[in-house]
Parts: structure tokens; C-alpha cells; sequence
């Protein structure tokens, strides 16, 4: 059975603004800041406003809407942050998911990240 969402992630506690965060982009759906501890740089942090563990369950309990809003936000940051393909040179966008995933924070999050060439994918 999947996880319990956590009130007191860091994600949720950034989302309620007990945390400051550098934000990048936002929308009705979504919040993009820069991560804490970047491995590249651009380093940034996708995540929905609901409450959802991971990418399953985003993907089986957000609404169309949702999804959306999530997505077109990744798409503007990659934008802001010159790495698209009409323009810049690419990057990497990736989640990771519970525990074989090496998920830190419970609360979904997408990574784009840019700027360098990617190393391989296995880490
Ligand atoms: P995960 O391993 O869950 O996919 O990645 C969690 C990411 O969140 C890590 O890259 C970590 O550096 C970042 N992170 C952890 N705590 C904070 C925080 O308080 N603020 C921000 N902006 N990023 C954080």
C-alpha cells in the first residue's frame, strides 16, 4: 500500500510558507524553486500543490487539471531557464520514488536539471 501523505514534509511545509524557498516559476497548480544543494547549474524543483507521495500517485489521483498545470509548469522552467532545445542545450528531467528510487522528501517533485553535460543515468 502506498505511504501516508506527511503534513510535515519539507515540500509541504515550503508549500504552507513555514520555509522559504527561491522560487523560479508558479501557477494554480504547481511551484518551481531552485534546489537547496544543486548538482548542476540549473537545479530546479517541480511540485504539485496537492498532497501526493509520488509520481504513481500524482499520476493515478491528480485531476486533468492538475496534471496539467504540473507539466506546462516544467516546460515554462526549462523556458526561464534557457535550457530548452530552441535555444539551449537540453537537460534532464527526473523523479525519484520511494525507497530503490532514493526519494528524500515524500511529497512529488520533478528535477530539471541543466547547464552541464548529464553523467550516465544510473547514480
Ligand atoms: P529526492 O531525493 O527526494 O528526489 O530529492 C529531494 C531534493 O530536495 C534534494 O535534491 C534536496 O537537495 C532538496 N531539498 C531538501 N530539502 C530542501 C529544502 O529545504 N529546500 C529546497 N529548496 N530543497 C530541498
Amino acid at each position: 500500500m502506498a505511504p501516508a501523505y506527511d503534513d510535515q514534509n519539507i515540500f509541504a511545509r515550503i508549500l504552507r510558507g513555514e520555509i522559504p524557498n527561491q522560487t523560479v516559476a508558479e501557477n494554480e497548480h504547481a511551484l518551481a524553486f531552485r534546489d537547496i544543494a544543486p548538482k548542476a547549474p540549473v537545479h530546479v524543483l517541480v511540485i504539485p500543490k496537492g498532497k501526493y507521495v509520488s509520481f504513481d500517485d500524482f499520476s493515478a489521483k491528480a485531476s486533468p487539471e492538475e496534471i496539467t498545470g504540473f507539466m506546462r509548469l516544467c516546460a515554462e522552467v526549462a523556458q526561464l531557464e534557457g535550457v530548452t532545445l530552441d535555444g539551449g542545450n537540453g537537460y534532464r528531467a527526473i523523479t525519484n520514488a520511494g525507497a530503490d528510487g532514493v526519494q528524500e522528501v515524500p511529497h512529488f517533485h520533478l528535477h530539471i536539471m541543466g547547464g552541464r553535460m548529464m553523467g550516465p543515468m544510473v547514480t
